[in-house]
């Protein structure tokens, strides 16, 4: 009897700690997968369909910022890791971007939703403080609350693709990649009637591979240069330190705007008053980066 009370004890721990895990992985930037293969795995780049203007990358590319004092010291370094190998690959894609342009510009990103609560939320700061904010969604959530993706996309947001299952992208061969990029699209254009042409890929995981099918299905991959850290913790002051200590020009803000996530709500009306203290102008991504948002024979 005692050995099988202990058993229980084990196996409960085991599901407990797994669980913490699979949270901590949320947006972690690479950490879900220690051994990052950025290694070309194609040897044909398709050409872009679309001409883009991206010669500033060379000239002003940033550090991935964000820390928070909740991290395991393994987590510190692994992220950190990621950090440097994904600016490294950035540099040799002109379609990946970490940060805009050295302007008095910034854009604020959320992941993940939308929601049936968080997602509107933040909807509704946005436009208390007449800003605009790019929401990367997923296409499973966008398919159960699609009114919430009308919303975003009516009051004048960027509706943009998280992929559809939330996995790992680098993981998957060609058609899946295709698959997880489409199928989101395709549910988004059925609500709002255009498809997106920029996606954050889950985890920010991207390879060459992952990189050219975006690029031949007419995406830009869209990352961060500040990590709010939002996922690692419950704490509005880390929220807001993360990025209003470490704010730069062109940097593309990190958040996320789901049901876990009331914490980013919370912080967000102060960060935008902050930013906009400033002196920096908070914009979309397309004005950010020169990129269409949607698919070019979709343009407003
Ligand atoms: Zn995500």
């Amino acid at each position: 009897m005692v050995q099988k009370v202990i058993l229980f004890f084990i196996i409960c721990s085991v599901c407990l700690l797994s669980s913490c895990v699979s949270k901590e992985m949320k947006e972690v930037g690479g950490m879900a997968h220690g051994n990052h293969d950025l290694k070309p795995k194609v040897n044909t780049v398709p050409e872009a369909r679309f001409p883009l203007d991206t010669s500033w990358k060379t000239e002003y590319l940033l550090e991935i910022k964000g820390e928070s004092p909740f991290l395991e010291k393994r987590t510190v370094v692994s992220m950190q890791k990621w950090r440097d190998e994904i600016i490294e690959f950035s540099k040799t894609q002109e379609t990946v971007f970490i940060n805009g342009p050295n302007k008095k510009q910034v854009a604020l990103t959320f992941d993940d939703g939308p929601d049936s609560t968080v997602t509107s939320a933040v909807i509704g700061v946005l436009d208390q403080y007449g800003v605009k904010g790019n929401f990367f969604f997923l296409g499973s959530e966008a398919q159960r609350h699609p009114m919430v993706v009308k919303e975003a996309y009516e009051k004048g947001h960027l509706v943009l693709s998280h992929s559809y299952h939330h996995v790992q992208l680098d993981k998957l061969g060609e058609a899946e990649i295709r698959n997880e990029i489409k199928q989101a699209g395709a549910v988004i254009e059925a609500i709002i009637g255009k498809e997106p042409a920029l996606v954050r890929t889950p985890y920010g995981s991207t390879n060459e591979l992952v990189a050219d099918v975006a690029k031949e299905n007419n995406y830009s991959i869209i990352l961060w240069s500040i990590d709010s850290l939002d996922w690692a913790q419950k704490n509005t002051d880390v929220i807001y330190s993360n990025v209003v200590k470490n704010i730069r020009n062109g940097d593309i803000i990190l958040m996320h705007a789901d049901s876990d996530e009331y914490d980013t709500y919370e912080a967000l009306p102060s960060i935008i008053e902050e930013l906009q203290g400033l002196g920096y102008e908070i914009v979309d991504l397309e004005t950010l980066l020169g990129v269409p948002a949607y698919q070019e024979n979709q343009k407003s």
